[in-house]
């Protein structure tokens, strides 16, 4: 029985379509191999989808794992026995995400987080920027600008087609959003639609 095992926090962050999630398989993977026990849970904006849920990267691999939509539900629903646990999708997380992850990593855990740090605007995303200053070690990968074809760092969020103006819900409900990886050059936030008709 191994009782001072060393824990760290490591971030897997960038923009969508960076390869976080090809990434998180990886190391995921690779945990396995070695015969850890690993717990992968997903943040979800709400619970309706219920029971086993699935990590998968735009490669088409995919990991099932346990969905949650806070941090507490993590904290309840980490075993003891478990040597890593990996989150994704952090930046849906509550900034309780933080403490829970510092005591995991204290208590002699390997925790992966998995998020995307900036929303559509460029501004740091839900918890990602706290997570990052705590983080011991960080991969902030980049994507290819859909527009340039230089590395892209920003998420652009379209809507209906047109770019979202900065006054647009961080997280949109709702009607027919996507998103484009882009570079710092084509990023696009029109100000605001206020005033328009
Ligand atoms: P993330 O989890 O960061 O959203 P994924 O791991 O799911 O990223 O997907 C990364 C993969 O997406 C790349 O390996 C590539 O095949 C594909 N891809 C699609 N569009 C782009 C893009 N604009 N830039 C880079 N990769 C892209
Ligand atoms: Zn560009």
């Amino acid at each position: 029985m191994q009782t001072a095992r060393h824990g760290w926090i490591e971030v897997i962050t960038g923009v969508m379509f960076s390869g976080k999630s090809e990434e998180l398989l990886r190391r995921a993977r690779r945990a396995l191999i070695a015969g850890r026990r690993i717990q992968l849970f997903k943040s979800i904006l709400d619970d309706r989808y219920g029971g086993q849920f699935r990590i998968s990267s735009h490669d088409g691999r995919q990991i099932d794992a346990e969905p949650v939509s806070n941090s507490a539900q993590i904290a309840e629903k980490v075993d003891d026995e478990s040597e890593v646990v990996a989150i994704d999708e952090a930046q849906f997380l509550d900034d309780g995400i933080c403490e829970v992850v510092d005591a995991l990593a204290n208590s002699g855990k390997r925790v992966i987080l998995v998020g995307t740090d900036m929303d559509f605007r460029g501004q740091p995303f839900g918890p990602m920027g706290l997570l990052l200053a705590r983080a011991d070690e960080i991969d902030k990968l980049n994507a290819i600008c859909v527009k340039c074809g230089d590395p892209a760092t920003r998420n652009q969020r379209l809507i209906d087609g047109k770019p979202a103006p900065a006054d647009a819900p961080t997280i949109y409900v709702g009607g027919s959003e996507s998103y484009e990886a882009r570079c710092r050059r084509c990023h696009e936030v029109p100000i605001s639609i206020a005033g328009e008709s």
